[in-house]
């Protein structure tokens, strides 16, 4: 079983108790955290006349500061490929004339070298784990298993496709032969990708589908006005009521964007137990507007951060997007106390952990978790002096600050640079993919 050690860190650990601890050593023991000590402690405790633990790989950690690896909740990962490709544009017209022309160039190969750029991308900013939602779905979880990085794909349906009953029954495969790949590192969820782009009949067989497998629904609701002028002319109502009373909610629902919505609708969300993925860029950009955070927050609402697509944001840096996450609401509530710093973190490990239903796994760094760790670069102008380390990972910290990754235990990056990705050669073959399909025949 592999080792590491990180000596000397500081450790936010985002446990129940909010402990930030100085001068302490994370042993790491295989996928696991072993344990963590103050600095020097696990040495003096041994007797003297014990063979010691094999140090395996030490990593000092002194200027150092450990939190547990972001958690994207909602991407579409080989978006990267039109990154830049169509901006400053309203979300309708933006996917109905750019994007949704485009991707039907995109082939299996294409999802395969989008997804590994966005994996390069997101482990170089501390991200972890992503939760996808893409075509070519299997693809995308190929790359996810070579790149090692924790990864939720979503086996999608954009109902306005061809034989969406066939569909399903892919995504349904997909789900059955996906999940708990990678040594457990890949679970899976099923997406119709929205209401109004999924007919009734074919949500409610996606329901079925969902409640069968034993998996989560992960969808877009209430983005945009348009989308719930859309939904109320077609269902009669808005598109939380019209969710839940498909039963879409019944079965665990990750649901991205929740920006037009009321005090009702967050009750149902708190009821339903829906996990939310707030995408502050991707709403600002499309202009759709924002979530009401805080108040979801304070009514027990389980709210994860999220960068939603490349083309939309245009990066996939979650440490921007807290940054984001913790100002955004602030403007709309004229609140200066609405979303922390604290919240704005626990929203991009714990609680993304809670929507994605993986809190007993990651999202914290506790003894017999994962090791997915992030160590950022405190030896730096910006993140000094140091007053508050969490007030400086969200508001003054750059992904560019990552040094070191560790997912599952074993290290994807270390002083800035990938240990098992070529990440020259993951840059051209997407670029070459991106050509291609924005090359018009
Ligand atoms: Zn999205």
């Amino acid at each position: 079983m592999s080792s590491v050690l990180i000596r000397n860190v500081t450790a936010v650990t985002m446990n129940e108790a909010r402990e930030i601890l100085d001068h302490v050593d994370l042993r790491v023991e295989g996928q696991r955290i072993a344990a963590i000590t103050p600095t020097g402690e696990e040495a003096r405790a041994e007797a003297p006349d014990r063979p010691r633990a094999k140090p395996g790989t030490v990593i000092d950690g002194a200027n150092m500061v450990a939190i547990p690896g972001l958690i994207n909740a909602h991407t579409h990962a080989a978006m990267v490929l039109l990154r830049g490709y169509a901006d400053d544009m309203a979300l309708e017209p933006w996917l109905e004339e750019m994007i949704w022309p485009t991707e039907s160039r995109i082939v299996a190969e294409d999802v395969y070298w989008g997804t590994m750029l966005a994996t390069v991308e997101m482990l170089k900013s501390g991200t972890t784990t992503l939760c996808d939602m893409y075509h070519f779905f299997e693809s995308a979880a190929r790359a996810m298993r070579d790149a090692k990085i924790r990864g939720v794909p979503s086996g999608v349906l954009l109902g306005f496709l061809p034989e969406p009953e066939r569909r399903l029954r892919q995504a349904m495969d997909f789900c059955k032969e996906w999940n708990g790949a990678a040594e457990g590192r890949i679970t899976v969820m099923l997406a119709p990708h929205a209401l109004y782009t999924c007919s009734r009949e074919i949500l409610e067989k996606f329901v079925e589908a969902a409640a069968d497998l034993g998996v989560k629904l992960h969808t877009h609701l209430a983005e945009t006005e348009a989308e719930v002028r859309r939904v109320q002319q077609e269902y009669g109502r808005h598109p939380v009521e019209a969710m839940d009373e498909i039963g879409m909610f019944d079965v665990g629902l990750v649901a991205a964007h929740c920006v037009h919505v009321t005090d009702e609708h967050i009750e149902i969300f708190r009821e339903k137990k829906v996990g939310v993925a707030h995408n502050p860029t991707s709403n600002m950009k499309l202009a759709s507007g924002s979530a009401p955070v805080q108040k979801m927050l304070q009514r027990g609402v389980t709210v994860g951060v999220a960068t939603d697509g490349a083309a939309s944001n245009n990066n996939l840096s979650m440490v921007e997007e807290m940054h984001l996450a913790a100002l955004l609401d602030k403007v709309f509530s004229k609140d200066p106390t609405a979303v922390s710093a604290y919240s704005a973190l626990e929203m991009a490990t714990r609680n993304g952990a809670r929507a994605l239903g993986l809190q007993d796994q990651v999202g914290q760094l506790k003894e017999g978790m994962k090791a997915d760790i992030v160590l950022f670069d405190f030896d730096k102008p910006h993140l000094c002096p140091r007053h508050n380390v969490v007030s400086h990972l969200v508001y003054s910290a750059m992904g560019s600050d990552v040094d070191t990754v560790l997912v599952d235990g074993e290290i994807l990056l270390h002083k800035g640079k990938l240990t098992q990705l070529d990440e020259q050669e993951i840059m051209a073959r997407a670029s070459e993919a991106a050509r291609r399909i924005t090359t018009a025949e």
